[in-house]
């Protein structure tokens, strides 16, 4: 299914243009328009989820698989030091284009940019607690 007004479904299916560094007929991997570092790029499906919790699992695991093609080719012709994968679910986790998409952002020594979040402290009974709501 694709969503007439999802810009990533038109980006995906090629209705609207873009850098597209790869394409296949499930993906599309295309340069973010506001990246964080020289060759960010998303992975798109040409098919419309939201998030990951709508992504069909066999797509879920292509889809690692070509973050680690495109991660090559990064190292190779640009030659990033690093790569951080991310992928936000939810407006809450800073997700702002309601269609599936996995950012790869090659990383350079000082490029200014800083991918992580604040380690809080945690008892060990916490974390118990939190295995078994997970896990129970
Ligand atoms: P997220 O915050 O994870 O939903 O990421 C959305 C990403 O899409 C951001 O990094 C934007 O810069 C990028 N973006 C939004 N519109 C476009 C577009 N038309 N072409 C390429 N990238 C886009
Ligand atoms: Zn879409």
């Amino acid at each position: 299914m694709r969503e007439e007004n999802c810009i990533f479904c038109r980006i995906a299916n090629g209705e609207i243009p873009s850098k597209t560094l790869y394409e296949d007929e499930k993906f599309r991997v295309i340069l973010d328009l506001g990246p964080a570092t020289n060759g960010h790029a998303l992975i798109l499906p040409k098919e419309h989820y939201a998030d990951l919790f709508e992504l069909p699992k066999e797509t879920a695991g292509e889809v690692m698989q070509l973050a680690q093609r495109m991660a090559g080719l990064m190292k190779d012709r640009l030659g990033c030091e690093g790569l951080n994968l991310v992928q936000n679910n939810g407006e809450l986790a800073g997700q702002t284009v309601f269609h599936f998409h996995m950012h790869i952002i090659p990383r350079y020594p000082a490029d200014g940019q800083k991918i992580g979040w604040k380690p809080r402290e945690v008892s060990q009974e916490e974390l118990e607690d939190i295995k078994n709501k997970i896990t129970g």
